[in-house]
C-alpha cells in the first residue's frame, strides 16, 4: 500500500472536518459555549473569516491558542482550488472549482453598473432533468454543504480584494436546484447575510427554483427579503410537461397557488424565467397565453434567449421574434425585460463549462 505522507494525511483529516463556512452565526456561539469559550468571540471568528477573509484558524491572532488549536482540531476553512479561470471581454469571469472530493462545479462572477455579482452553484449536478439544461445531463452527484456554497462566494471576493472591489450581490442560479437542498441554501443565505458576515443585503439575493411546490411554501414562511425567482418556461401545463418533466409531479396549477401564496404572504414580487426555445414556446400566441396565465400576478417576466448547449438541440429565437413577444407581453401590462448576456464568448451559461470538462475527461 502507498505510503501518504504528513501533508497528505493533514489534507485526508481535513476532508473529514466540518466547514467553518457552514455554520451560522448562533451555532458558533453554541459550540463557543459547549466548549467554554466566551460566545462573543463567535462574531470575532465571523470577522476573521468574512472580513478579513482569513484561511488559517492559527492567524486569528484575537483567540487564545487553546481556542485556536480547538478549532483547527474540529473544523477546517474550505478552500476551493482553481482548476480554470476564464475572463469573457465582457468583464465576467468563470471559475471551475475543484471540491475535495474531486468534483468540480461553477461560479460566475458579473460585472454590472450597479455592482459585481456572483453566481453561485449549489449540487453537484442536479436531478431535475429540464430538457434544455446543460447542469442536469450527468445527473446528481451530490449536494453542496453550505460552508461550499459560502466558499464560492468567499472565494471570488478574495480576487476582488486585489483591485478593492466588493461582491454585492448573489444570484443562486448556477448548477443545481436550490431547493432540491434546501436546508443547506436556507443556511447559505443567512451566513451570507449577516451583518458580522458578508453583509450582502437580502435584496441583493436572488435564487431561482424551477418548482418545488413544498419548499415554495417553506420558503415563503420565511418571510426573507429575498429576490425569488420560479423558471416557468412555459405559458401553458402540456408545453411545460415536455420541457421540463418536474412538472409532471408539481403542476403548473398548484405551482401558481404557490407563488400567489408567497406573494401574499411576502408582499414581494416574483420574477419568472422564460426561456426562449426556438419554435417550442416563443410564438405571439405563446406571449398572450402567458399574459393570461400571469394577469393579476404581482411579477416581472425575464426573458432568456436560449443559451446552446450542443447535446440540446434548441434552437434561438430571431430577433425579431424576442421582440415580438416582449412587446405582446408589454400590451398586457406585464413587466419584462429581456436578459442581457454575460461571457457569452466563455460557455458562461450554467454548466456549460462543467459539461465541457467532463465530456474531456470521458474521451
Ligand atoms: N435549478 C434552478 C436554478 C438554475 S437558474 C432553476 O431551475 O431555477 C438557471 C436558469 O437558466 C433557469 O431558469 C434555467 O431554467 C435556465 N436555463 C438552463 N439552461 C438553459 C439554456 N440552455 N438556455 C436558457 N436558459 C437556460
Amino acid at each position: 500500500m502507498e505510503q501518504l505522507n504528513t501533508t497528505e494525511m493533514q489534507t485526508a483529516a481535513d476532508k473529514k472536518k466540518r466547514s467553518i463556512y457552514s455554520l451560522e452565526l448562533h451555532e458558533i456561539k453554541d459550540w463557543l459555549s459547549k466548549n467554554g469559550e466566551k460566545p462573543f468571540r463567535a462574531e470575532q471568528i465571523y470577522d476573521w473569516l468574512y472580513k478579513k477573509r482569513t484561511t488559517a484558524f492559527e492567524d486569528m491572532s484575537n483567540l487564545s491558542k487553546g481556542l485556536r488549536d480547538k478549532l483547527t482540531e474540529q473544523f477546517q476553512i474550505t478552500t476551493l482550488k482553481t482548476v480554470i479561470q476564464q475572463t469573457s471581454s465582457d468583464g465576467t469571469i468563470k471559475f471551475l472549482f475543484e471540491l475535495h472530493d474531486g468534483y468540480s462545479i461553477e461560479t460566475v462572477l458579473m460585472r454590472h453598473d450597479y455592482g459585481n455579482s456572483v453566481c453561485v452553484t449549489t449540487q453537484v449536478g442536479c436531478r431535475i432533468g429540464c430538457t434544455f439544461c446543460a447542469s442536469t445531463l450527468g445527473g446528481l452527484k451530490r449536494h453542496l454543504e453550505a460552508g461550499e456554497i459560502v466558499a464560492q462566494v468567499v472565494t471570488v471576493q478574495q480576487a476582488l480584494d486585489q483591485t478593492d472591489e466588493r461582491v454585492s450581490s448573489v444570484v443562486i442560479m448556477g448548477i443545481g436546484e436550490p431547493f432540491d437542498n434546501y436546508d443547506n441554501m436556507l443556511s447559505f443565505l443567512k451566513i451570507i447575510n449577516h451583518d458580522k458576515g458578508l453583509m450582502i443585503g437580502a435584496r441583493h439575493i436572488t435564487v431561482s427554483t424551477s418548482g418545488i411546490i413544498p419548499k415554495i411554501y417553506q420558503f415563503a414562511d420565511e418571510n426573507m427579503q429575498i429576490n425569488f425567482a420560479i423558471s416557468l418556461h412555459a405559458s401553458n401545463t402540456e408545453l411545460r410537461s415536455r420541457l421540463m418533466p418536474i412538472n409532471k409531479a408539481y403542476k403548473l396549477d398548484d405551482l401558481m397557488k404557490a407563488v400567489k401564496y408567497y406573494i401574499d404572504k411576502t408582499g414581494r414580487r416574483i420574477s419568472f424565467e422564460y426561456g426562449l426555445f426556438g419554435g417550442v414556446n416563443d410564438t405571439v400566441p405563446h406571449a398572450e397565453e402567458l399574459a393570461t396565465l400571469l394577469k393579476g400576478i404581482k411579477c416581472h417576466v425575464n426573458l432568456i434567449p436560449v443559451n446552446y448547449v450542443p447535446e440540446r438541440d434548441y434552437v434561438r429565437t430571431p430577433r425579431d421574434k424576442i421582440f415580438a413577444f416582449e412587446k405582446t407581453l408589454k400590451n398586457h401590462g406585464i413587466n419584462v425585460t429581456i436578459r442581457r448576456e454575460h461571457g457569452h464568448d466563455i460557455d458562461a451559461a450554467c454548466g456549460q463549462l462543467r459539461a465541457k470538462e467532463r465530456k474531456e475527461e470521458t474521451r
